[in-house]
């Protein structure tokens, strides 16, 4: 055996570099090319709403939204990384905004 890694050792070091990789992607809020941005709230996952854009930056050559828009209140939000949401507390009932695709 001596210096080869176990193969459960291997395993776990795989899945940690794969998490991390993982969430590194998904919590970034992108902003798509043509920079419109929708949003579905995620307790009335039926209705699809245009988000204003109302700070951005760059990041590795891409687009990335900072603060957005509630389409309700429009009280301005900042990206949460626990939820991967924008959300509002300013209207009433509290409000999870999932980022989703245009179609
Ligand atoms: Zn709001």
């Amino acid at each position: 055996m001596g210096r080869r890694q176990t193969m459960m050792e291997k395993y776990k070091m795989q899945m940690k570099a794969y998490r991390k990789k993982r969430m590194q992607q998904d919590n970034t809020p992108f902003l798509p090319i043509d920079g419109n941005v929708y949003v579905m709230d995620t307790l009335d996952a039926t209705k699809k709403l245009k988000a204003e854009v109302l700070k951005k930056s760059t990041k590795q050559h891409r687009e990335i939204i900072e603060s957005l828009a509630c389409p309700i209140c429009a009280n301005p939000m900042e990206w949460d990384s626990k939820w991967e949401a924008f959300i509002c507390v300013k209207h009433g009932k509290k409000a999870i905004y999932e980022l989703v695709d245009q179609d």
